[in-house]
């Protein structure tokens, strides 16, 4: 079943930029000198890559390090509520007006004072990136990001300055406050009660 699976599908074809160097890899490199000519051009037949002046081929679908394009962000928390390992982090603050658009013309309402991704905790799921609305949250293909000091794994992606944050903080308490100051207060005594609702029970007719 599984052979016939594979025919039809033609694995092959779609496997060959990824699996074929490595089938191809029966013997070592011939020794020759690091100072000649297209040392590191030379990519079939070796069984060793030598990294990292030589690299291995990977997916375009595949999934490594988280990047986000900030400035497509409409803060919407999606891609948080959805983590399973709770390393997507953000602060937002919110605006009384619209401040912007993103690429794809999804208006922006939302500042994020943070956007951090500890990618030390990520399992890689991908969830946060499908349910992205504008498609900024997206996998890389950057899969060296090896860190001594693990604290150095989670990635910022906020922009905004100390100063700024501050300040559009202000702005959205001030716009609270106003807010508050013309809402009339409601009137207790003129509260109008809601009838009961009371279902009548409908004689029940014989048949003749
Ligand atoms: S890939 Fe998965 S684990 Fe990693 S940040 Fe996205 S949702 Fe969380
Ligand atoms: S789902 Fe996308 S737009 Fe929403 S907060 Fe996350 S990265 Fe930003």
């Amino acid at each position: 079943m599984v052979l016939l699976y594979l025919r039809n599908t033609n694995i092959d074809a779609r496997l060959s930029p990824y699996v074929l160097p490595y089938r191809k890899a029966r013997k070592s490199r011939n020794q020759i000198s690091i100072q000649e000519s297209g040392y590191f051009e030379k990519q079939n037949g070796i069984a060793t890559v030598q990294y990292p002046h030589e690299t291995i081929p990977v997916p375009d679908n595949g999934r490594y390090k988280l990047h986000n394009e900030i400035e497509d962000c409409i803060v919407c928390d999606k891609c948080a509520k959805i983590c399973p390992v709770d390393c997507i982090e953000i602060e937002p603050i919110r605006s009384a007006e619209e401040f912007g658009k993103t690429s794809d013309g999804t208006t922006k309402r939302i500042y994020a004072a943070k956007f951090d991704i500890d990618m030390a905790k990520c399992c890689f799921c991908g969830l946060c990136t499908t349910v992205c609305p504008t498609e900024c949250l997206t996998m890389t293909k950057e899969y060296d990001f090896s860190v001594f000091d693990i604290t150095k794994h989670n990635f910022g992606f906020g922009d905004m300055t100390i100063e700024e944050i501050e300040a559009r903080k202000k702005e959205w308490e001030d716009h609270q406050a106003a807010k508050a100051s013309t809402t009339p207060v409601a009137d207790s005594t003129s509260i109008s009660v809601k009838p009961v609702f009371k279902p009548r029970i409908k004689p029940l007719t014989k048949p003749e």
